[in-house]
């Protein structure tokens, strides 16, 4: 490690672009460390995602889902989009007034995008985005039956929250595959999430596309995949993109061919599931290795591990997987993950204190 004392030089100017779970986490940790840096990104807040479907049924939830980038970094926290990177030049444009911000090193942090209500947009406002959740758990209060579209684990985890909180609605998830979640799971992972969905009641329409059925429902809800959010980098870096949009980078996270470019969590091509803690992960591993590489130390290599995955159904229920394959069923992930869905760990991180009911 770097030694945890350790400070940049003076002479660095870190910009993050993106303030999810890998940005947040670089510019927490960079705070310790340096006092020049600038963490951009188009929300207001950081949104805990992991808490996200939570906050679809529960009215009082999505507060403690949205953290203030101003009260966590201050005066650090630049508030745009970006919309084009000079490697050359060592400049990044924000779409505002075409805006141009210089930096020594990059952090690029810029995520992934899909559908609400498990992601917002990246200018979501919070006062829009508490007004959204607030629609969705309105509508979905109001629905008998409710479809979603989509068995991946946004899906299933969303059929989890509905099916606890109201036993006398119909919840059917449709989904293309015969697997749940991910086919890299295991057979008694599948088992026991199947299992569980039994109990609450889920029907389950699998090996089947919402184009070929038709179910008649009062609400439809889309799960489906999250892709690389590539914007801030499409336009300019388009030779450093796989075909899925991701960066390409080396083991220790920079982007190929690009000196002090990085780019860490899901916007990377690091092969392995894309998840909130690996994100926390390649942020902790990036900043030690620059703390490393000022002090001409040797910089640490990631490698990828297998898949570790604490899958929530509702608040009492959920599936542990570890890497090893081992599976483990409601108490502990109801522990470690459902009963609060990840959130206070995050408001513990910010040093800021989460809102109450
Ligand atoms: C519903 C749901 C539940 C999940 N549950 C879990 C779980 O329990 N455990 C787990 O480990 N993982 C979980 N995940 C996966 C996890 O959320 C992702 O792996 C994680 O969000 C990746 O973090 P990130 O920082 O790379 O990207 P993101 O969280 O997507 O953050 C990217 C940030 O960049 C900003 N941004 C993007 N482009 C620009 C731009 N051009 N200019 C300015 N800002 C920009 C966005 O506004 C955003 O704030 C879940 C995902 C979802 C959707």
């Amino acid at each position: 490690m770097g030694g945890n004392s350790s400070k940049l030089p003076d002479s660095y100017n870190i910009v993050i672009i993106g303030g999810g779970f890998a940005g947040c986490e670089f510019a927490m940790k960079l705070k310790e460390k340096s006092n020049k840096f600038t963490l951009i990104d188009g929300k207001e807040a950081m949104h805990i995602n992991t808490g996200a479907l939570r906050a679809s049924v529960e009215a009082s939830f999505a507060k403690k889902t949205l953290i203030s980038y101003k009260e966590m970094f201050g005066d650090n926290f630049k508030h745009g989009v970006v919309r084009a990177i000079d490697t050359n030049a060592k400049t990044v444009t924000l779409v505002a007034g075409d805006e141009v911000v210089t930096y020594t090193h990059l952090v690029i942090a810029t995520g992934s995008v899909g559908l609400f209500p498990a992601k917002l947009m990246m200018t979501t406002s919070t006062a829009d985005a508490l007004l959204l959740y607030r629609k969705q758990v309105e509508e979905i209060r109001g629905a008998k039956s409710i479809v979603i579209i989509g068995g991946g684990a946004v899906g299933v985890e969303l059929a989890g929250e509905i099916a606890t909180d109201y036993k006398d609605k119909q919840v059917t998830i449709i989904h293309p595959h015969h697997f749940l979640v991910s086919g890299t799971m295991s057979e008694r992972f599948q088992k026991e999430v199947k299992e569980q969905l039994k109990i609450l009641n889920v029907k389950l329409i699998l090996g089947e596309r919402v184009m070929n059925t038709e179910i008649e429902t009062e609400l439809a809800i889309r799960c489906t995949g999250l892709t690389a959010n590539k914007f801030a980098y499409a336009a300019t870096m388009g030779d450093k993109m796989t075909i899925k949009g991701q960066l390409k980078v080396n083991e220790y996270f920079q982007v190929e061919g690009c000196e002090n470019v990085y780019a860490i969590g899901d916007c990377n091509n690091v092969d392995e599931t894309k998840m909130a803690y690996r994100a926390g992960q390649h942020a902790d591993l990036l900043l030690d290795n620059l703390v490393k590489e000022s002090e001409e130390k040797e910089k640490t290599p990631y490698k990828p591990g297998g898949t570790m995955m604490l899958l929530s159904i509702g608040r009492e229920g959920g599936v542990f997987h570890l890497p090893n394959g081992f599976i483990f069923g409601s108490f502990p992930t109801r522990h470690l993950k459902s009963k609060d869905v990840f959130v206070g760990k995050y408001w513990k991180e910010s040093g800021l204190k989460c809102p109450q009911d």
